[in-house]
């Protein structure tokens, strides 16, 4: 009897208090497009209830502004623009983000655990003297979040007492939000004279034709067991009969096969596609961290007892330069 009142009383304060929430959603984009986790923090800030306001700081960003205010459950979107929001460097966006902060007293503010939002959302944070939360994959209440620690091996439920939570969202862990349906409003933020700390140059983006890792459907990745460099030619063929992008092992970065971008783990990218293909990777924990929420996962090895395979629903015990080039050959039928 208890039990079920105290259910009913708490479902009630909890969608009481959502009703009082503003969520603040740092976009990140490239002026022309939204970048793919952005959509993943705004279903995981509608969690806290309807108030979801996005800020867009930019150089020439109307396109990013057409595409995120019709966005589902977007209801305002601040647009900046200013050259010094070139590259959106923290040292200028923290700035803005606290007169932005200042102006509507945002309950929430977040945005992805990318580069990006590891790069800023600390600094914001010690301008508002909270402590920032990293990385959740889960929203209880709007003052409790769950993480991973451990390597993932343990999740841990945290309560926030600090009267702004600025928080990073693991976005493999939310769906993205609709990019149809939404007509948020549109309101021009005055942009900060530069804070002049740090200056934009450039940057050297690799350029592939393949999917992006984080949001491939399929990955492919490798490991040490690959042997070198020339040798991911073969899960190159194979990622392009998948349409699938190509990942790698720690191990396979550090021996300077492929270029650290390609990294999935714990201190690499976290995925979680339809379906990954482990080649040659033994499936250390700090491995595991970063694709064992994919949906379907195969692993290749031709040891038996490699810990992959306690994650994998299908194994294939092999020698990977025998099964992989018979595989792409399969595809090609
Ligand atoms: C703090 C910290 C953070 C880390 N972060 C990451 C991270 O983000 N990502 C990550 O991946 N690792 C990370 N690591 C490293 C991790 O612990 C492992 O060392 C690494 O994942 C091993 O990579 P691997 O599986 O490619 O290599 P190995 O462990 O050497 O495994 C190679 C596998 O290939 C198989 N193999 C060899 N030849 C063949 C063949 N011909 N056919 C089939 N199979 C073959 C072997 O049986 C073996 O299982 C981290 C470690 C630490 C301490």
């Amino acid at each position: 009897m208890y039990k079920s009142i105290n259910k009913k009383h708490v479902k009630l304060v909890t969608n009481l208090l959502q009703r009082f929430q503003s969520t603040l959603v740092v976009a990140e984009h490239t002026n022309d497009k939204l970048t793919p986790i952005t959509l993943n923090v705004i279903s995981a800030a509608r969690k806290l209830g309807d108030e979801v306001s996005c800020l867009v700081a930019g150089t020439n960003c109307a396109k990013v502004v057409g595409e995120i205010s019709k966005v589902q459950g977007v209801k305002k979107v601040l647009v900046a623009q200013h050259d010094a929001y070139k590259g959106l460097l923290p040292e200028e966006l923290t700035p803005l983000i606290l007169a932005t902060q200042k102006q509507f007293q945002f309950t929430h503010i977040c945005a992805g655990a990318s580069a990006f939002g590891k790069n800023l959302l600390p600094r914001v944070a010690a301008k508002l003297d909270v402590a920032p939360i990293s990385d959740i994959i889960e929203i209880k209440s709007p003052d409790t979040f769950v993480r991973t620690i451990y390597a993932g091996n343990a999740l841990s439920t945290v309560k926030c007492s600090e009267s702004v939570k600025v928080f990073s969202v693991r976005g493999t862990s939310f769906e993205a939000a609709l990019v149809e349906g939404g007509s948020a409003t549109k309101e021009e933020v005055l942009p900060l004279p530069p804070a002049g700390m740090s200056e934009w140059i450039e940057q050297n983006l690799t350029k592939s034709n393949r999917p992006e890792l984080t949001s491939a459907k399929v990955v492919v990745s490798g490991g040490r067991g690959l042997k070198s460099g020339d040798n991911f030619k073969l899960l190159y063929d194979l990622a392009d009969k998948l349409n699938a992008a190509v990942g790698a092992s720690r191990a396979a970065v550090d021996a300077g096969f492929v270029p650290n971008d390609m990294q999935v783990g714990q201190t690499g990218k976290i995925v979680a596609p339809e379906l990954y293909i482990a080649v040659g990777i033994s499936g250390a924990i700090q491995h595991l961290a970063g694709m064992k929420d994919s949906k379907t996962i195969v692993a290749i090895n031709k040891d038996p007892d490699a810990p992959i395979f306690q994650v994998a629903d299908y194994g294939i015990v092999a020698d990977l330069f025998k099964v992989v080039p018979e595989m792409t050959e399969a595809l090609k039928k």
